[in-house]
């Protein structure tokens, strides 16, 4: 299954399944989180028109070449009188326009006279250097839809409007469970045949600063009695997101108890690394089985999985950003699924790590991304490649 046909899918599932229960935040509570209802501006943004620049705000008609008594002073955070006709303010950035005003000139161009009138050395139009009031958003104009996921731009924007609280999705409830009888937690001595399990490192810390809560199901050993309990045992969660024990061909546990008690597709991506990825259902809780590799965990999370969940709290845009660089490697083989490298960019070009064995998580450290080759394609050096920063996925 080609990469976009799985990713469509999982959007369908997610589209038919929004988590739709909202909470009131404060906005420092709401770093990360999905706008429950859409915003629209209680106030004119700027609430007032006032000064681009320090300089000295004048009623373009008044000025006649002659120099004009500075009738008032005004600062950012004071009132302004109305304008004494023929006279000017001297005004500061962001204090507001007095009425009458209709431009300032900034103060680089303007002389002052001994007698303190000053003089104007530049021809000026009305409205220049001035910031009118509602220039930004009028009152009732659209400020952020329902979806957006709320990162310090947006709580900014949110506060500029005076807003101490916001509407968000709750929080969508994650169970993460690790499979395998070679895992063993960090902290532990290491047995014969044994490693660390680092994917559940990986999938819980992503999905905190996904915004989700996590539910750690620990280490399922492969074997099926326990499979079915540790599933039934698992409570009310919106996901349950596992990785391990998908290979094709090996027992797979997990498949054999949402075949029982739910419903099962396994599906071969033609994806690299990451070929084998189940989605399936245990009583109605949605299943996502990763591949357990952890450079095949890393790409199928980032690339299907956090799509997947970011739509079920109402996001639209799931898609990372992708630049075009000039490839800065060759890939002469062309394979049958579509290869998603570790590398970065460096002097304008993607590199990518030496070894790209699925197992090594290593050369996702020393990577900033993912660099796509397309199915069935060679890339000789200075060909365009896309490239996905790990900053656009990691969070
Ligand atoms: P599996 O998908 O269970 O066949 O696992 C594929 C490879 O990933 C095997 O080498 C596993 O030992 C390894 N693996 C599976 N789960 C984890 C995990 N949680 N942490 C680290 N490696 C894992
Ligand atoms: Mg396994």
């Amino acid at each position: 299954m080609p990469v976009e046909r799985a990713l469509e899918r999982l959007l369908e599932m997610a589209d038919a399944a929004p988590i739709t229960e909202q909470e009131t935040l404060s906005l420092d509570q709401a770093m990360g989180r999905v706008l429950a209802v859409s915003l629209a501006a209680t106030l004119d943004l700027p609430p007032w028109s006032n000064s681009a620049m320090d300089g000295y705000a004048l009623r373009l008609a008044d000025w006649q070449g002659t120099p004009l008594v500075v009738s008032q002073r005004i600062q950012a955070g004071q009132a302004p009188e109305p304008l004494q006709p023929g006279t000017c303010a001297r005004i500061f950035t962001g204090a507001p326009l007095p009425a009458g005003a209709d431009c300032v000139e900034m103060q680089e161009n303007v002389d002052v006279l001994d007698d303190q009138r000053v003089i104007f050395r530049e021809v000026l139009q009305r409205g220049d250097n001035v910031r009118p009031q509602g220039q930004e958003m009028r009152v009732g104009d659209p400020v952020l839809a329902a979806g957006v996921r709320l990162g310090p731009i947006e709580l900014g924007l949110i506060a500029s409007l005076g807003l101490d609280r916001v509407r968000v999705v709750r929080r969508p409830r994650v169970a993460v469970l690790s499979t395998g009888d070679e895992l063993v937690e960090p902290g532990q001595p290491l047995g014969p045949g044994q490693i660390y399990n680092s994917n559940r490192r990986v999938l819980c810390s992503w999905l905190e600063r996904m915004g989700c809560a996590v539910v750690d199901a620990g280490i399922l050993p492969d074997d099926l009695e326990r499979t079915r309990e540790r599933l039934a045992e698992m409570g009310e969660v919106d996901l349950i997101l596992s990785s391990g024990g998908v290979s094709v061909g090996e027992a797979d546990f997990l498949g054999i108890a949402l075949r029982e008690e739910g419903e099962l597709a396994l599906w071969k991506l033609a994806i690299k690394p990451g070929k084998p990825l189940t989605f399936g259902h245990f009583r109605r809780v949605p299943v996502i089985g990763l591949p357990g590799n952890p450079a095949s965990t890393l790409v199928t999370f980032g690339l299907l999985a956090r799509p997947y969940l970011l739509r079920r709290l109402g996001v639209q845009t799931v898609q990372p950003l992708q630049v075009s660089v000039p490839a800065g490697f060759d890939w002469p083989r062309p394979g049958n699924r579509r290869e998603y490298l570790r590398g970065r960019v460096q002097e304008g070009r993607a590199v990518i790590y030496p070894n790209q064995s699925s197992g090594v998580l290593l050369s996702a450290t020393w990577a900033d991304g993912l660099v796509e080759v397309l199915e069935g394609r060679t890339v000789t050096q200075g060909d365009a490649v896309n490239f996905i920063p790990f900053s656009e996925i990691l969070q």
